[in-house]
């Protein structure tokens, strides 16, 4: 039995996974940062304990305050959430040398997925298509020429220990290949203390379309559908919807039975993610699989009705899946936008400070899973993400109509979000019409920014209207005398002039 769960992270999925103990009877343990004492999980948590510094290395990542924090908590098993310390191997080895449960699979799953030559190796072996590429690379030049003539360009240089949407380099021809190869390895060793990089063929204009699975410790694998992550900026993803509109259900389901081989093949043991790319012409080659909860979840909840946080603490307590697949079905459509802390108008350079005014939206088949509140202050510390915003609607067109409903709704002021360029995402034809592939927000960047180059537009005027409005009362406190009962105020005129919309 599991009584007492430390949560070894921060932010929104912090409190999502608190949220589900509190459901479950489990009592919550929240660590935190120096720059996080009075953020949302601290106060909702039953209890918390300090980790150390503000920098994640000290704090989030530091391994043996967190495992001190569960000891002195006397907690039975630690939840890492996602990032941090989630797909970490030593990290679940440790936790269960120190005698506690370490929410999600085994290091041996978690190392045996988390390096992507292997991974690509194993699924091979297990008949999973992968993305035609290379094995590592060896120093010969003729060697990676070859192999990249064989596999045709564009390809894509990637670091085997990448992730994050870092580690990649693509290459359109023989003349920059080398150059690419000598720079990748040394980023790869920069940024993950590993310089291994290996080939892939680059993919035209494809969708990311990533399974749900989730696995007991008895040998039960079940899918839980897909999820289209194809809006994405710089390899990141920004909107994620299910049902996927781009795939048949004959694909459907035979991209969910190689989902369920791909875990299998690791003896897979909780909530995870198996990642595909596909093509235009509906071929699917595994990318990656991710070890743990996802932060786009919450659609996959939404439309299974499955609460995955409750499920990877069952699993944890080595009770069997309580669901077989044919229960398990996709009803209506779900859509997550992920609200940052960031100006799009500015290079979406991150935008931390104090939150001065929120407004979330509420009503029908709207969730947000989030963490800020009207004085916290948004460090800079850490990812710039404030919550998630997911809809359910029985259709596609009604869930896009109600995220653009929820997001007019939406008001943060105090800091810059992307709360406007995700409502223009809802609005642009190729979204709308679920015509859209990775290179959506590249290719629609200008249509997309252009309410935020507006909205620059308007604070200028909004300055100029303020200082001469401030010209006008001198000019009138000079001459209150002459005329005290004067016109309305200037305020309120400039108030009316934006009344059409005052988000
Ligand atoms: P990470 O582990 O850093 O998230 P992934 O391998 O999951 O990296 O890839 C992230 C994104 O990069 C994909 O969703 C896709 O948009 C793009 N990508 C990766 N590999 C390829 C490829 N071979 N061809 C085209 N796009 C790719």
């Amino acid at each position: 039995m599991i009584k007492k769960i430390l949560i070894a992270n921060r932010g929104e999925i912090a409190v999502r996974i608190i949220r589900s103990c509190r459901e479950m009877g489990i009592l919550s343990v929240a660590v935190y940062s120096d720059a996080d004492r009075s953020a949302m999980h601290v106060r909702y948590a039953d209890e918390a304990y300090r980790l150390g510094a503000a920098p994640s290395s000290e704090s989030y990542l530091n391994i043996s305050a967190i495992l001190n924090a569960a000891k002195k908590a006397k907690a039975d098993a630690i939840h890492p959430g996602y990032g941090f310390l989630s797909e970490n191997a030593e990290f679940a080895t440790k936790v269960k040398a120190a005698g506690l449960i370490f929410i999600g699979p085994s290091p041996y799953s978690i190392t045996a997925m988390g390096d992507k030559m292997r991974a690509r190796e194993l699924m091979k072996k297990a008949n999973v298509p992968i993305v035609p590429g290379s094995g590592a690379l060896s120093d010969s030049e003729a060697e990676i020429y070859s192999m990249a003539e064989e596999i045709g360009y564009p390809v894509m240089i990637k670091a085997s220990a990448g992730g994050g949407g870092k580690g990649m380099r693509l290459v359109h021809s023989a003349k920059e290949l080398i150059a690419s190869v000598k720079l990748a390895k040394s980023e790869a060793i920069t940024a993950f203390g590993n310089d291994a990089v290996y080939l892939e063929k680059y993919l035209l204009e494809p969708h990311h379309i990533e399974f749900q699975i989730l696995a007991d410790n008895h040998g039960n694998v079940v899918h839980l559908y897909e999820r289209e992550c194809s809006v994405q900026r710089r390899h990141q993803k920004v909107v994620e919807e299910t049902p996927s509109p781009f795939i048949t259900d004959t694909i459907r389901q035979e991209m969910a039975l190689h989902a369920i081989s791909a875990a299998k093949s690791v003896n897979y043991s909780g909530a995870g993610t198996i990642e595909f790319l596909m093509d235009k012409n509906h071929n699917f080659y595994f990318l990656e699989m991710n070890t743990r909860l996802q932060v786009e979840h919450p659609i996959t909840e939404r439309v299974t009705g499955v609460d995955l946080v409750k499920a990877q603490i069952k699993v944890a307590m080595n009770e069997p899946l309580d669901l077989i697949q044919e229960d398990i079905q996709q009803r209506g459509h779900s859509i997550e936008c992920r609200i940052y802390a960031e100006d799009p108008g500015n290079g979406f350079r991150p935008s931390p400070g104090l939150i001065k005014q929120i407004t979330e939206p509420l009503g029908l088949g709207v969730r947000t899973d989030g963490y800020v509140y009207e004085g916290y202050e948004i460090p800079v510390y850490y990812d710039p993400l404030i919550s998630k915003l997911i809809i359910w609607a029985p259709t596609r067109k009604e869930a896009i109509d109600r995220m653009k409903r929820a997001l007019f709704e939406y008001k943060i002021t105090g800091i810059k979000t992307n709360i406007s360029f995700v409502q223009r995402i809802m609005e642009a034809p190729a979204f709308v019409e679920g015509n859209y592939n990775t290179h959506f927000i590249d290719e629609h960047i200008d249509e997309l920014l252009q309410g935020d180059q507006k909205c620059e537009q308007r604070e200028d005027i909004a300055m100029i209207i303020a200082y001469l409005d401030y010209q006008n009362k001198q000019h009138k406190r000079m001459d209150f005398h002459k005329d005290a009962s004067s016109k309305s105020s200037n305020w309120k005129n400039f108030g009316r002039l934006f009344r059409h919309n005052p988000y």
